[in-house]
């Protein structure tokens, strides 16, 4: 076995980071932004959850020079054409309630029937190594539209994503529920076992 290594998980969210750290276990030193006191301007400009992953992983490796996570999950309307897709934060502006958003994409789909109402949360765990690689792991959660929001648990668009093998949004589910079968957790689960293999 080799040495205990040093990573950094770019990310804002410490509930991310502490996940993390429990599900790697002792083999990694698992460090956040916060940890380290550093600000790293990320342009967040890429097409795809793959590229804005690399992205953030590549420019934070650069700055820290140390092993580095990071993170891009969105969710995806069919009957929007994929939208917001990795403008999920941005769309209708940053600042904007979800209550808001949400209402304004059932809004825009009131007339689109069941079978066009396929939607999907993805994440893409990019991780960043010293010598340049980069590689990916992605988890998806299919679902529908819903018809309405529903549900006061978990964030963001998380009350009009209905999930039929539940029969609830994963706005109505427990957190250790939605974790089980949610994108963050395969990616985050994917990741691990990677990171796993490299280290054996
Ligand atoms: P981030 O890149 O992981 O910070 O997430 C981008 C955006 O995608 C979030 O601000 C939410 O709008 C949306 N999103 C990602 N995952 C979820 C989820 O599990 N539930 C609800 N919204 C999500």
């Amino acid at each position: 076995m080799s040495e205990k290594k040093t990573l950094i998980f770019a990310t804002g969210n410490q509930g991310k980071v502490n996940e993390f750290r429990q599900m790697l276990g002792d083999d990694y030193e698992i460090l956040s932004m916060k940890d380290l006191d550093v600000d790293v301007d990320i342009v967040e400009d890429g097409k795809t959850f793959e590229e804005n992953a690399i992205i953030k992983a590549k420019t934070v490796c650069e700055a820290t020079h140390k092993m580095v996570l990071a993170d891009d999950s969105g969710f995806e309307v069919d009957a929007m054409g994929g939208e917001p897709g990795v403008y999920s934060s941005r769309f209708m502006g940053e600042d904007t309630p979800y209550s808001v958003k949400n209402a304004e994409i059932l809004d825009r789909c009131k007339d689109v029937p069941d079978k066009d109402r396929g939607a999907r949360f993805v994440c893409v765990i990019a991780c960043a190594w010293l010598d340049g690689r980069c590689e990916t792991v992605k988890g998806v959660i299919e679902g529908k539209l819903a018809y309405e929001p529903k549900g006061e648990n978990g964030f963001g668009y998380d009350p009009i994503f209905y999930y039929p093998e539940r029969g609830m949004t994963t706005g109505e589910m427990e957190p250790e529920e939605k974790n089980a079968i949610s994108h963050r957790g395969q990616a985050v689960r994917k990741m691990v076992e990677l990171l796993k293999q490299e280290q054996a």
